[in-house]
């Protein structure tokens, strides 16, 4: 925690701190965000996007092969692009009305992993993966990658151990990927983490080693042990370069739907895309793809928990990665699985400082009613997380936000990415849709 002093002189520097550390709901709107200014040059480019697309398309055969499920799609892992007028409909009645469309990146229905982590956190351990595979002389970028399901390949990886921090479903996807390729797979979780989905990583052979701190100290603790390891990989959430381009990738394949769709995304039709945020490093690598692609005519913005706002006080304070939740007296604790988290990535907080329109946060029970609202209207399953950007459009209008930028909002099309769920046992489902229905009645 921070000196009086020093927080006052925060606040005083960026009044809406007060805010936050109230706890209160709030809409930003990043200074930093030019539009119509050439971006800065990133450590990543444009390049490296569709580099990690076509290591994507390498491993298709192994993915048909080692997950049949995913054989419909040619191995390639993706997600629907769903119109939710109802939901539209039912938000309308309780806020400002919506002008433009509004739709549901399903995220939370990716193959295998059930969250957006099957893009980052596969991505990363795939291409670990074929690094050492091609530098161990077994494989050249040319082969059939079916050969990742083979005895030899898993063999070879079994030398190999991949660790990683995680509140769960980072952990999750890492470690299903991992186990599945042959690794051994350590999986270091914080306290806030659930049982269920501990158990399904123990039941896929993956170690799980419990921490009874929060997320921070679970990745502190999981980097120290695999790094002295010289035979082990950390992948790591508050620093990770290749999570970063691997959640770019859904950019390029968000335009491709949205062109398939007819949906034109220009000045006249602008793109406004809400993303729940932890770490950073999810709606971060989104946004970097997607301004790649459509420049000042998309809009992002992230969504933090009220206790949990990680970025949002990296960016407000100017401190990126230097600062906790913590330090300012917030105390990180959500049941927003993958939102929990007090310190945002150092990589890509320092990208989002440049391309974020702005963040808002939002309260833990709303997204519960969020959950049974959406399950009501449109039967759709989303865990609580990934709820958050559903009041995207109505925050982002409480603010002006289009009359400041002379954005014309009718032709708008409004993307919420729903970034998990399908993994998530029913007796859990009906315990977050009751609570989320409790909060309507009363
Ligand atoms: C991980 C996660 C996020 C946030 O991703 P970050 O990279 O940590 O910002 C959002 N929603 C769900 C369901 C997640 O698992």
């Amino acid at each position: 925690m921070y000196s009086k002093n020093k927080i006052n002189s925060f606040v005083k520097q960026a009044p809406i701190l007060k805010e936050i550390i109230a706890l209160k709901p709030v809409v930003w709107l990043n200074p930093n965000n030019k539009l119509k200014v050439e971006m800065p040059t990133f450590s990543i480019k444009k390049g490296d996007m569709e580099a990690a697309a076509k290591l994507w398309e390498r491993f298709a055969p192994f993915f048909v092969k080692a997950f049949p499920e995913t054989a419909g799609n040619n191995g390639i892992l993706e997600s629907p692009l769903t119109e939710i007028h109802n939901m539209k409909e039912l938000l309308n009645q309780e806020s400002t009305k919506i002008q433009g469309r509004l739709f549901l990146k399903c995220d939370n229905a990716l193959p295998i992993a059930g969250s957006i982590k099957a893009r980052g956190g596969f991505f990363e351990v795939l291409h670990y993966a074929e690094e050492l595979a091609i530098n161990a002389g077994i494989l050249s970028r040319g082969d059939d990658y079916g050969i990742f399901t083979s005895d030899k390949f898993k063999q070879f990886f079994s030398k190999y151990k991949i660790g990683v921090g995680s509140t769960g479903n980072l952990g999750l996807s890492i470690g299903i990927i991992s186990a599945q390729l042959g690794f051994q797979a350590i999986v270091y979780v914080s306290a806030d983490a659930k049982t269920w989905k501990k158990d399904l990583l123990r039941s896929k052979g993956v170690k799980v080693v419990e921490f009874t701190g929060d997320f921070s100290e679970a990745i502190l603790a999981g980097r120290q042990k695999t790094n002295a390891d010289p035979m082990a990989y950390f992948v790591d959430d508050e620093n990770s370069n290749e999570l970063f381009l691997g959640y770019t990738v859904g950019a390029l394949r968000l335009a491709k739907q949205l062109e398939e769709a007819n949906i034109r995304v220009d000045a006249d039709n602008p793109l406004f895309v809400y993303s729940p945020c932890g770490v950073g490093g999810s709606p971060g690598g989104t946004a970097f793809g997607l301004k790649q692609i459509y420049g000042d005519d998309v809009h992002c913005f992230y969504v933090e928990p009220t206790h949990s706002p990680a970025v949002l006080t990296g960016l407000v304070t100017g401190e990126m990665s230097n600062i906790s939740v913590h330090d300012i007296g917030i105390d990180n604790k959500t049941e927003a699985d993958g939102l929990a988290v007090g310190r945002p990535s150092n990589f890509a907080t320092n990208i989002s400082n440049h391309i974020v329109s702005g963040i808002y946060t939002i309260e833990d029970n709303r997204l519960f009613t969020l959950l049974a609202q959406l399950m009501d209207s449109e039967k759709i399953f989303l865990e609580p997380s990934a709820t958050a950007g559903l009041i995207g459009p109505q925050m982002v209008a409480q603010i002006d936000y289009a009359a400041k930028h002379k954005i014309n909002m009718e032709n708008a099309t409004h993307i919420v990415w729903a970034t998990g769920g399908d993994l998530v046992p029913k007796e859990e489902r009906k315990l977050f849709y009751n609570r989320g229905t409790d909060n309507l009645i009363n």
